[in-house]
């Protein structure tokens, strides 16, 4: 099995699958109905918020209703892709849709054609995975959200936290080097003073968008503070952190925001800090910070590497 996606990537191997795969184990489902199979599968369905968990029950009770080899199912803009299954040559493809409310799309695939009975059997299964799969959606969106800067989109402080320690323990697992870039937008109060608190806000969103769009997708970026972005660079050496930094400063000073007929312009200054062995995530940032501030000190837009 594999699986693929960006941020939301359904691992198949994870705890989810391992679950599910001994409860399949208790069930003799070979000795089952078609109906007690349908009436297994909505049970089962119903069991967990979890798509992956819900995905997974659902090809493994599917496939002895009807024959198939893979199930692949997609939702953008919540970025979750599944894969289970090898992908075969004849497919059959459904929207999803509960009530004008799209829901992703699913593929089955097999070697040999699919026939009108069995087509006709995929969608009333599949009607048994719209309620199941919807509650999930919100519930994968709603922990999503609880994450996320509102306004910006960025990452929260308490993501900020977790993804951050995440990412030491990792890098100092490793021996691999991470960074990270404290961002300060410079004299953003005059921004608010001269165009108004909403020509700020808009400031801050497009100026986030503008960080995320020079960022890998390993990458991560927070909402610090009120107008301070901090983005976690691992496997990312001092020199190259300095890149990106530079790379990120010169957008920044070169976007221009439009409102109401205004265009503003603002600059940023960047604290660059690197892993060292006897950081812990406070005196990471704290390094950051203190380059930041040496940054504004020597003049703003610009950049300092902490000592
Ligand atoms: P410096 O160059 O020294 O960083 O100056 P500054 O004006 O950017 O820094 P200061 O800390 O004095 O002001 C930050 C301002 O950011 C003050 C606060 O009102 C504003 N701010 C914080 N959060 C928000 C927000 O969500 N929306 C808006 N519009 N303004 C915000
Ligand atoms: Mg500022
Ligand atoms: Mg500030």
């Amino acid at each position: 099995m594999n699986t693929q996606s960006n941020s939301n990537v359904i691992n198949l191997e994870s705890s989810a699958a391992k679950r599910f795969a001994s409860t399949a184990k208790e069930l003799p489902l070979l000795a089952l109905s078609h109906e007690e199979l349908r009436q297994l599968l909505s049970n089962q369905l119903q069991s967990t918020l979890d798509v992956q968990d819900i995905l997974m029950m659902f090809f493994k009770i599917s496939q002895r209703m009807i024959s198939y080899d893979s199930l692949t199912y997609r939702h953008e803009s919540q970025s979750v892709a599944v894969e289970l299954g090898v992908l075969q040559k004849h497919r059959v493809a459904y929207n999803l849709n509960y009530q004008g409310e799209y829901l992703g799309n699913i593929v089955f695939s097999r070697g040999r054609s699919f026939t009108e009975q069995e087509l006709g059997d995929f969608e009333s299964i599949i009607a048994s995975l719209i309620f199941p799969l919807r509650n999930g959606l919100l519930y994968a969106a709603a922990l999503q959200s609880a994450l996320k800067d509102p306004l910006t989109g960025a990452g929260n402080r308490i993501s900020m936290q977790q993804t951050l320690q995440r990412d030491i323990d990792t890098a100092q697992r490793h021996k691999q080097p991470l960074s990270v870039l404290m961002i300060d937008i410079d004299y953003f109060k005059r921004i608010n003073d001269c165009y108004g608190h909403s020509a700020g806000d808009l400031v801050l969103v497009e100026i986030a968008q503008a960080i995320q769009m020079q960022l890998r997708s390993t990458d991560a970026l927070f909402r610090y503070g009120g107008e301070e972005f901090l983005a976690v660079l691992p496997n990312t050496c001092e020199a190259d952190a300095l890149v990106v930094a530079e790379r990120l400063r010169a957008s920044l000073a070169a976007l221009l925001i439009n409102f109401a007929g205004e265009e503003i312009s603002i600059t940023a200054s960047l604290g660059c800090a690197t892993l060292g062995s006897d950081d812990s995530l406070s005196s990471l940032l704290q390094r950051s910070d203190v380059a930041l501030y040496a940054a504004k000190r020597k003049g703003r837009n610009q950049v300092q590497v902490a000592p």
